[in-house]
């Protein structure tokens, strides 16, 4: 996930103060030093976006801490096309919420990135490839777990992604399926520096015009065909006010293609390809139907427009019952004498969109503070927070599920 600065963090009232649980502080605090080792470990198995053998190395490896936390675990094959598998981990406690945690272990970093960038720590920052996005999550989840007693929760399902910064198409549902019937998510994306919790992610569509005309000669009987490329303009030309402008519905052709280009033939077949960002299932289905109403007539008789929005993947807003999730983080952070803020809505998306979809409260961005995700060498987390990021998830855990 890519945090941009552009998106000001709107700081609230501070909610009333409660003192903090001094035990789970302490714990928190012990447990610090062990998450810069697991850090470590993490970042050096080289996780990038389709790189099987790193994928199933770092499965191994989170299976293995899961298993020896009293967790059950299982590797979910995604749809075809996915590199790697959905690794799923499960707990049994004797209390009563049932939550989802989720995070990811592919990087946007392709092998060679550790080489050039290796795991160090300087002062208070860990660097190294993904060390914010997401591993530095992972290890959020690893740790607070550990600070967890059975009587915390019912049940703590974990989720780990292989491929979520390429759009998570083959994974999305699975992580849709496992959210469903439980009381809240708990999504590990990285935040920023300073902290926030997301109100909403981006949804990315793909938007398909296919304009079927028909061939002809293009010096001798022109007038016999149907020019797909003219009504191609059409399109654009009705459409182009759709893109309604910054922190609004974002929507811009990208890609024209025509199935045989060649100079000398009335083109019969073109394909337009726009990317289109939406704040929600609605606005994409608004979209639809505003699109499909404009295109409903072809300005060349015998023209035929077919227009489709494929959902990439969902846009997430928080429901009310989010909001509340966000306020007792909040108030989690208060108690400790610290403050987190809250941003409306940020350009990119995240599985929290895929999560949601189940209907069921999710809050993001419970990672670490990092900075230069998506950069190359410069990609740090701030340890001195680390301990604040463990009582934080242990204490909302154990909030929301005794
Ligand atoms: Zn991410």
């Amino acid at each position: 996930m890519l945090r941009t600065a552009m998106i000001a963090a709107a700081l609230l009232a501070s909610p009333a103060l409660a003192a903090p649980d001094k035990a789970l502080l302490a714990a928190a605090r012990a447990e610090a030093p062990r998450v810069t080792e697991t850090l470590e470990k993490l970042v050096n198995i080289e996780t990038g976006a389709g790189d099987a053998e790193g994928l199933a190395a770092a499965a191994t490896y989170l299976e293995g801490r899961l298993a020896a936390l009293g967790a059950t675990t299982q590797l979910i094959q995604p749809l075809p096309g996915t590199v790697g598998d959905v690794l799923v981990a499960r707990m049994a406690g004797t209390g009563r919420g049932n939550l989802l945690l989720i995070g990811h272990r592919d990087t946007v970093y392709q092998r060679g990135a550790l080489a050039r960038s290796p795991f160090r720590v300087e002062g208070p920052r860990a660097y190294g490839p993904g060390i914010a996005d997401d591993k530095g999550g992972l290890a959020v989840i690893l740790h607070a777990l550990a600070l967890l007693a059975p009587r915390d929760f019912k049940t703590l399902t974990i989720a780990i992604n292989p491929d979520e910064e390429t759009g998570s198409k083959g994974t999305g549902a699975i992580i849709t399926e496992l959210a469903r019937g439980k009381d809240a998510v708990l999504s590990f994306e990285p935040t920023g520096m300073p902290e926030t919790l997301l109100r909403g992610t981006s949804g990315t569509n793909t938007v398909l015009v296919t304009i079927t005309g028909k061939a002809a000669h293009a010096g001798i009987v022109p007038e016999q065909g149907i020019n797909a490329l003219v009504e191609a303009a059409e399109v654009i030309r009705k459409t182009k006010d759709l893109d309604l402008g910054p922190g609004k519905r974002r929507f811009n052709w990208t890609v024209i293609s025509q199935e045989r280009p060649v100079r000398n033939i009335i083109p019969d077949t073109v394909v337009l390809s726009g990317d289109l960002r939406t704040a929600s299932p609605a606005e994409t289905d608004d979209f639809r139907a505003d699109i499909s109403a404009r295109l409903a007539v072809p300005t060349l008789a015998g023209a035929l427009v077919k227009v489709e929005v494929r959902v990439n993947r969902p846009a997430f807003t928080a429901t009310p019952a989010s909001n509340r999730l966000i306020e007792r983080a909040r108030a989690i952070y208060a108690d400790l004498g610290a403050t987190i803020g809250v941003e409306e809505r940020w350009g990119g998306g995240t599985d929290a969109g895929y999560a949601s979809l189940s209907g069921v409260p999710v809050i993001e961005s419970l990672g670490l503070p990092g900075h230069g995700y998506h950069t190359g060498g410069a990609e740090y987390v701030l340890l001195d927070a680390v301990p604040r990021r463990l009582y934080l998830t242990a204490e909302l855990i154990r909030q929301l599920g005794r």
